[in-house]
C-alpha cells in the first residue's frame, strides 16, 4: 500500500462518486499501483442527492430523475446494483400555466418550436398575432453571431417573437436550467437547436427535419403495468444511489467533513493542503466541486479566476404531503410549468404521486412547488420563513385545484447558488480552461455540473470520462518517467 501513489477525487457528489467508483475499479481489476482518495467537505457523500424518507413519502429534496435516453447514470446504477430500483414515470398531461390559464402543450412542439401547423394553430395558448410572428421564423436569415454563441432570448426572439418565448419556449426550457434566458448560452445548453438552425435556416424547419419517428404505442413497464414515461429515477429515493456507491468503495480512503484548502504543483505531483491540516500528495486530480470552490483551492492559478464571476442562481421547492380527501377537485395531469406572463410566484408544480407512484403511500397526495422566478436570484423569496414559502406555493396551486385540507407535512429546501449558469461563451471558456489547464495543471481534471452539463446523466458521463483522462495521463506520464 505505501508504494501506492495517490489519485484525489475533490468533491463527494454525483460527479466526485462516479470518478471514484470507475477509478478504483479499474485499478482493482487491472491490479494498478494507484489508490483512490475521495475528499469531501461536508459530513455526507451525494452532494445534491438528498432524499427525505418521512412516513412512507420518498421526497427528493434536490434532483428526481433524468432522460432515460440518456444512459450513462442508468449503467451506474446498474453497476453498483440498483438494476431493479431504476423505474419510469408514469406519462400524464402537462400543462402550461400562460396568462393565469392551464393549457396543453400544443402537440408536435419540441422544446415549444411548433413542427406541426394544425395543433399549434388550433391551441389557444399563443394569440393569432403570436402564431404569425412564429411562422416567419420560415423567413427570418439564420442568426449572425461574433463567436459562434448567443443567449437564448434573443435568439428565439428574432426567430419565433416574443408572445412563443414568454408562454411556451421560456417556461419549458428555462426551468431546467433554473436560468435566466436572456444570459444562457445556447451552445452550452441546447447546441443542436442553433446548430439546426445554421444548417436549414429555421428553426421550424431543422426541428422538423431531425424529428424521431412517432413513438411505438406506450409499452407498460414490467413492475407497475402503467405506461412508461421518457424519464428515470430510483424507487429507493436517488440518494440511495450515492449509497450504495459508498457501500462498493470500501476499500478506498474517503475522507468526510474535510474540505480542499488549496493545491499546488510540486514537481511531478500536486500537493494538496486539507481543512484538518493534513497534506496529502497526489498522482492526478479529478476536480467535482462546486466551481465556486475553485478559485480558493487553485489561488496560485490565475487562469481559474473566471469562476469567481460565473454565476449560479437559487432555487427553493416546497414539497407537501396530503392525504387523497384534501384534494376536492384536481385536474387531470402530472405537472404544470408556469409563465411569466401569469404573474404568479411558482415557477411549476409536479404532482408526485401521479408522475413517481413510489414516493407516495396508497391514498396520498404529494405536490413539490418551486417557488420564486426562474433565473432571478431569488434572494428575498430565500429569507422568507417556511410557513410563508408553503402559503405562497398553496395560494397559487390552490388557483387550479380545491384544497379543502392542509398539508400533513411539508419539507422547504433551499439551494441558495447552487444553480451553475452557462452564460454565452461558457463552452468556449471551459475549453481555454482545458487547454491552460493540460499545460499548468497536467493530470488535473474538471467534471461536473459546473463545467459540460448540470443533469445527473452528464454528470455521470463526466465523472467517467474523467477516469479515462486520468489513466490516460498516468500511462504517458509513466513513459516518460521510465
Ligand atoms: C433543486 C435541484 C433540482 C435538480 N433537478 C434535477 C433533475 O431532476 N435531473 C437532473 O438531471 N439534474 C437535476 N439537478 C442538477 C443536478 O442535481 C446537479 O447538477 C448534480 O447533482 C451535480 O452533481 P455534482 O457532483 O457535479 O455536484 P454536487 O452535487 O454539488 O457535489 C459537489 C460536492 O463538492 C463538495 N465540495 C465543495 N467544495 C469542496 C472542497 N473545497 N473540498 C471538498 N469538497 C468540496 C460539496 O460539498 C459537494 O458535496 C437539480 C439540481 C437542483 C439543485
Amino acid at each position: 500500500m505505501d508504494q501506492k501513489q495517490n489519485i484525489v477525487v475533490i468533491g463527494g457528489g454525483l460527479t466526485g462518486l462516479t470518478s471514484a467508483y470507475y477509478l478504483n475499479k479499474k485499478i482493482k481489476e487491472e491490479n494498478l499501483p494507484y489508490q483512490v482518495i475521495l475528499v469531501e467537505a461536508s459530513s455526507r457523500l451525494g452532494g445534491k442527492l438528498q432524499t427525505v424518507y418521512k412516513d412512507g413519502f420518498i421526497i427528493e429534496r434536490g434532483p428526481d430523475s433524468w432522460l432515460s435516453s440518456k444512459t450513462a447514470i442508468s449503467e451506474l446504477a446498474k453497476d453498483v446494483g440498483m438494476g431493479d430500483a431504476l423505474t419510469y414515470n408514469t406519462p400524464g398531461k402537462n400543462y402550461i400555466c400562460a396568462r393565469g390559464k392551464l393549457y396543453t402543450t400544443p402537440g408536435g412542439a419540441i422544446f415549444g418550436i411548433p413542427t406541426e401547423l394544425m395543433p399549434f394553430a388550433t391551441s389557444n395558448l399563443i394569440p393569432w398575432a403570436g402564431k404569425i410572428r412564429a411562422g416567419m421564423d420560415l423567413f427570418i436569415p439564420k442568426t449572425k453571431t461574433d463567436d459562434g454563441d448567443i443567449a437564448m432570448g434573443p435568439f428565439f426572439r428574432r426567430r419565433l417573437g416574443n408572445s412563443l418565448v414568454e408562454n411556451l419556449i421560456e417556461p419549458l426550457i428555462s426551468g431546467i436550467y433554473a436560468g435566466d434566458f436572456e444570459k444562457m448560452s445556447i451552445m452550452a445548453t441546447f447546441p443542436d437547436l442553433f446548430l439546426k438552425e445554421q444548417k436549414y435556416g429555421s428553426l421550424i424547419v431543422g426541428m422538423k427535419a431531425g424529428r424521431k419517428p412517432a413513438p411505438k404505442p406506450q409499452t407498460p413497464t414490467n413492475t407497475t403495468g402503467k405506461p412508461k414515461g421518457m424519464f428515470l429515477s430510483l424507487n429507493t429515493g436517488l440518494e440511495s444511489l450515492a449509497t450504495a456507491v459508498e457501500d462498493k468503495l470500501s476499500e478506498i480512503q474517503i475522507l468526510k467533513d474535510t474540505c480542499v484548502e488549496n493545491v499546488e504543483k510540486n514537481n511531478d505531483h500536486y500537493v494538496l493542503k486539507l481543512s484538518n491540516n493534513e497534506v496529502i500528495q497526489a498522482q492526478s486530480i479529478i476536480v467535482t466541486t462546486e466551481h465556486q470552490s475553485i478559485p480558493k483551492m487553485f489561488s496560485k492559478y490565475d487562469f481559474l479566476n473566471f469562476f469567481e464571476e460565473m454565476p449560479a442562481t437559487s432555487v427553493i421547492n416546497v414539497t407537501m404531503a396530503f392525504k387523497k380527501e384534501a384534494v376536492e377537485k384536481d385536474i387531470d395531469g402530472g405537472s404544470l410549468v408556469v409563465a411569466r406572463t401569469s404573474g404568479y410566484n411558482i415557477t411549476s408544480c409536479s404532482w408526485n404521486h401521479k408522475k413517481w407512484p413510489h414516493t407516495t403511500p396508497k391514498d396520498h397526495v404529494l405536490m413539490r412547488v418551486y417557488v420564486g422566478k426562474s433565473g432571478s436570484t431569488n434572494e428575498d423569496v430565500l429569507k422568507l420563513s417556511d410557513e410563508k414559502l408553503e402559503e405562497i406555493a398553496l395560494n397559487d396551486v390552490s388557483k387550479h385545484i380545491k384544497l379543502k385540507e392542509k398539508p400533513l407535512f411539508t419539507v422547504v429546501t433551499r439551494w441558495k447558488e447552487k444553480m451553475p449558469q452557462y452564460t454565452v461563451g461558457h463552452k468556449k471558456r471551459i475549453e481555454e480552461l482545458k487547454n491552460i489547464s493540460s499545460e499548468e495543471l497536467p493530470g488535473v481534471y474538471f467534471a461536473g455540473a459546473s463545467f459540460e452539463g448540470v443533469g445527473l446523466a452528464d454528470c455521470v458521463s463526466q465523472g467517467k470520462q474523467a477516469v479515462d483522462k486520468v489513466f490516460n495521463f498516468l500511462k504517458v506520464y509513466n513513459i516518460v518517467k521510465n
